[in-house]
């Protein structure tokens, strides 16, 4: 695995307002190291723990973003450090991302999960449920969390049909949502659609944030 030469073949695809989540949950800190010394910074991680230890082992310019499915308890281990939480599913998530945050003086940037993919496995609101959460407001007095956009993940198919449809729908949600609710929040900007097998197809369909891992680090070991 060239994970230089792999990180660099990916940036050269991306256009310059989109970044790069480099996922390199399972894989170990010589391999971040070595993307770091290419200059990769944002990286992104599944396991609370995991992504912990590999924050206090390595350079604390490193940007890391979660992934991941949020447990409630696990929040306070990741609050004083994490630069984004891509996962947040549910509105007591986000009150509970917000109370850690205020422990740390911190505001957090978090986006809204949704499920787009046609199985039933994956994590994420429900376009209405989504809406019915921002529609309470709630929301706007949790002032340690800062809502930044939209994540998902396409159905695993090789149905390119399929994948392209679903990244469209969630374009055309977030720009649904950020006329509706967050028309003054310029900070309100991130689809975070793409992973290794389907980024060019969420490049062409609006992502601001690919999250690409095995391209890059090559395949997992569990
Ligand atoms: C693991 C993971 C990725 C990266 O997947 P690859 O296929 O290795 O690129 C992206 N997003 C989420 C949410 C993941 O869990």
């Amino acid at each position: 695995m060239n994970i230089q030469a792999n990180l660099k073949e990916v940036l050269s695809e991306l256009p310059a307002n989109v970044r790069l989540v480099a996922v390199s949950k399972f894989h170990p800190q010589e391999a971040i190291m070595e993307a770091y010394q290419a200059g990769q910074r944002i990286f992104g991680e599944s396991k609370v723990q995991e992504m912990t230890e590999k924050y206090e082992a390595l350079p604390k310019d490193i940007q890391w973003h979660f992934i991941g499915h949020l447990q409630t308890n696990k929040i306070k281990y990741m609050a004083p450090y994490v630069a984004m939480i891509h996962g947040v599913d549910s509105y007591k998530l986000l009150a509970d991302i917000n109370k850690q945050a205020a422990k740390c003086n911190r505001r957090i940037p978090c986006l809204l999960q949704l499920h787009i993919a046609q199985e039933e496995t994956k994590f994420g609101f429900s376009f209405d449920e989504c809406t019915a959460m921002l529609e309470t407001e709630n929301w706007k007095s949790l002032d340690h969390v800062a809502l930044q956009g939209v994540m998902g993940m396409a159905s695993n198919t090789d149905n390119m049909e399929q994948v392209k449809n679903e990244f469209q729908s969630l374009h055309t949600y977030f720009q649904q949502i950020k006329k509706q609710f967050f028309a003054d929040a310029p900070d309100f900007k991130e689809i975070s659609m793409g992973m290794s097998h389907d980024y060019p197809i969420a490049l062409q369909e609006g992502s601001t944030m690919i999250r690409v891992g095995s391209k890059i680090f090559g395949e997992r070991v569990y």
